[in-house]
């Protein structure tokens, strides 16, 4: 902890957001800590490709079967209770600071050897007006420092109006996509100098908005290494 951040913690003691109670380290009481339910948990088997939980450590049937265009998924939670609340009321109601609070209960878990750039997913410009901002650009801004990885919100536009995901099955919602996103011109002499790069969503179903901007990207830069980031894995199915 540096100098500013034991002043700042004396001058603002840490508070649980839920209850209100004055904790420890994080403004979650333990409570709440304990019931986040993490892929990284010891007990916990994920697929590798899509974090959707197993029984075993491996690669799920549908990575199997469908391989998706990113190689690696590494999710910060599952979408369980507390997450799931405090997810809502990061995006519906405006409470930034709980987008803050968990990119940094994710961040001591999130790998970022090898990565150039993370590029949050975008919203349509619609989308953006009603919210007033980007979720997975807060997040992002959550997750690293200035001097850390580049954050690119820019390079990847979302370029058609689609359907929420939540609304969609499976199938409809892959077609939803289709056509939704496409590389900036004016990122592309970056992309290109990229070798590894995350795309980084809030959170993540059936991996489809996060395998459709992979697609994206991969279409026009094959040589890309990419990994999916998601704050939260809901179970698939
Ligand atoms: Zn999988």
């Amino acid at each position: 902890m540096t100098q500013f951040e034991s002043f700042e913690k004396w001058l603002f003691p840490p508070q649980c957001v839920l209850s209100g109670q004055p904790t420890q380290d994080w403004d979650l009481a333990d409570v709440y800590l304990q019931k986040l339910s993490r892929p990284s948990d010891a007990n916990q088997k994920s697929c590798f490709v899509c974090a959707e939980p197993l029984a075993v450590d491996g690669i799920c049937g549908r990575c199997l079967q469908t391989p998706p265009v990113f190689e690696q998924t590494q999710a910060g939670f599952y979408y369980t209770s507390v997450v799931q609340d405090l997810i809502h009321s990061f995006k519906y109601e405006q409470q930034l600071h709980l987008g803050r609070l968990l990119a940094q209960l994710w961040r001591p878990q999130l790998v970022m050897t090898g990565i150039d750039a993370i590029l949050p997913v975008p919203l349509h410009r619609d989308r953006l007006l009603e919210r007033g901002f980007n979720q997975a650009l807060e997040l992002a801004n959550g997750l690293v420092g200035d001097d850390e990885v580049p954050i690119l919100p820019f390079a990847i536009q979302r370029i058609k109006p689609t359907v929420a995901q939540a609304l969609l099955n499976a199938q409809q919602r892959q077609h939803n996509l289709d056509g939704a996103f496409a590389v900036n011109p004016k990122a592309e002499s970056v992309l290109s100098a990229c070798q590894q790069v995350a795309i980084l969503d809030d959170v993540m179903t059936t991996g489809s908005t996060l395998n459709q901007v992979a697609l994206t990207l991969k279409t026009k830069f094959p040589h890309l290494k990419i990994q999916a980031w998601a704050l939260a894995r809901a179970k698939s199915h």
